[in-house]
């Protein structure tokens, strides 16, 4: 295959689209269809051309955040402070779009959205979500989340961090580990224990606290463009206006955990789709024996079998995002749709590689990209171990977590 042949078949698959096989489209209202409609022509506009070479480079595209504020969709179901409401289908929906292009802006949608952002939502009064949530809608203050310890990951409930109050000022020590967005985010939640009462508690730190250090995790082979960091919290004084106020225990952070199970499980369809998509639309161009590998039982039987998968997964998205609309979802439901559609879609993601063939490591054909992508979705918000370790304790009556 020449270069020439190569990019524009890049190209022709890339923008393969729309599987939609069970007639999902059926079950949006038109607010949503044309929400999906306009976040697929955004990212296949405006992202899929520039995703390949600032993954490769381990940069993030700064140039796109204007354009993601003018696309309102910052702020998922929130209401109020700037936000277009939307329902959690339709934030489902731009998490599945956002995927499907490129997974380190949907994980950058998710930090600053479904973490930084939700966390003041849920956990802030009145004042405190006056004070970020505007500017943080508008993309002009982004937003980071710190749970996760060198220590304490799958197990963040025993987080070490501490806050200790000092006067009208909480004093946090600690060290975190991954947030993403965290080395050039304007403020970050920090979760630390409440050193008198024992308790989890929330607290907005700025980047220029003293005593407050982000330095990049380097070396990533999956969602290059976030940039993860190490925390150090090295005796952060924060004012006590600045401790979130109704979060008051590790159950209130599961609180905006939920949400975000959500958006991984859509956004994990939205890998899939695109893996599926790019073999599909490979399988019928690439001519070996004197036919398409599209024409050979082998590639039909991997090509079915993704679509079956991504069916799935669009119905289990679907169905949880109605649920949480309705107010019904439970945390374990959010957990066994996370659980599903992340391993499936790494499932998918790899069969779409073996399409391929060598073309498949290439980053031109973008699936390698989405394989490397899903390793990480499979672990954050909870690994699928921990994920099925709560579905598991919630149908047999007992847990198996130690
Ligand atoms: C790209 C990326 C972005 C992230 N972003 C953020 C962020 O913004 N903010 C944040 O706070 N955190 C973030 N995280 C952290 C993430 O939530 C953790 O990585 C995750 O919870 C797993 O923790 P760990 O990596 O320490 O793995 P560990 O907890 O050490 O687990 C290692 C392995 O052991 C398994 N395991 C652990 N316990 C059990 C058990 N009881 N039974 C069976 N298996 C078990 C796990 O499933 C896993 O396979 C991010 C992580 C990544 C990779």
């Amino acid at each position: 295959m020449t270069d020439q042949t190569t990019a524009a078949l890049a190209d022709g698959i890339a923008r393969a689209r729309g599987t939609d096989y069970l007639h999902m489209r059926a079950l949006l209202s038109p607010d949503e269809s044309a929400l999906l409609d306009k976040v697929r022509d955004f990212g296949e506009r405006e992202l899929l051309p520039i995703v390949n070479d600032y993954w490769e480079r381990g940069e993030f595209p700064f140039e796109v955040l204007p354009k993601l504020r003018d696309l309102q969709i910052v702020g998922d179901t929130m209401s109020g402070y700037g936000i277009t409401p939307m329902t959690a289908v339709g934030q489902g929906l731009v998490s599945y779009e956002l995927g499907r292009i490129d997974g380190s802006i949907g994980t950058f949608m998710g930090v600053h959205v479904g973490l930084a952002m939700q966390s003041v939502y849920k956990l802030g009064s009145e004042e405190q979500r006056e004070r970020w949530l505007p500017a943080m809608a508008r993309l002009e203050r982004i937003g980071a989340f710190a749970l996760t310890e060198p220590d304490h990951g799958s197990d963040s409930v025993a987080l070490e961090a501490t806050a200790t109050r000092d006067g009208d000022h909480w004093v946090l020590n600690g060290a975190k580990r991954w947030p993403g967005n965290a080395v050039w985010c304007d403020v970050i939640v920090v979760f630390a224990r409440d050193t008198a009462d024992g308790k989890v508690k929330a607290f907005v730190v700025e980047k220029d606290d003293p005593g407050y250090g982000a330095t990049k995790i380097e070396g990533k082979v999956s969602l290059r463009m976030v940039q993860n960091a190490d925390i150090v919290l090295d005796g952060v004084r924060v004012p006590d206006d600045r401790r979130l106020v109704h979060c008051n225990g590790f159950p209130d952070v599961a609180k905006v955990l939920m949400g975000t199970r959500n958006m991984v499980a859509w956004a994990s369809a939205g890998h899939a789709v695109a893996a599926y998509e790019i073999a599909l639309t490979y399988a019928q161009r690439r001519i070996q024996f004197g036919k398409p590998i599209a024409a050979t039982q082998g590639v039909q039987a991997k090509l079915v079998e993704m679509l079956a998968e991504v069916t799935a997964m669009q119905l289990y998205c679907i169905r949880l995002g109605r649920l949480l609309d309705e107010g019904a979802v439970t945390d374990t439901m959010a957990a066994l749709a996370k659980y599903f559609c992340s391993v499936k879609a790494r499932h998918v993601c790899r069969l779409a590689r073996d399409v391929l063939g060598g073309n498949g490591i290439t980053l031109d054909f973008h699936v390698m990209r989405h394989l490397c992508d899903m390793e990480a979705l499979v672990t954050y918000e909870g690994t699928a171990e921990v994920q099925s370790l709560i579905v598991g304790r919630d149908i047999t009556g007992s847990g198996a977590f130690a």
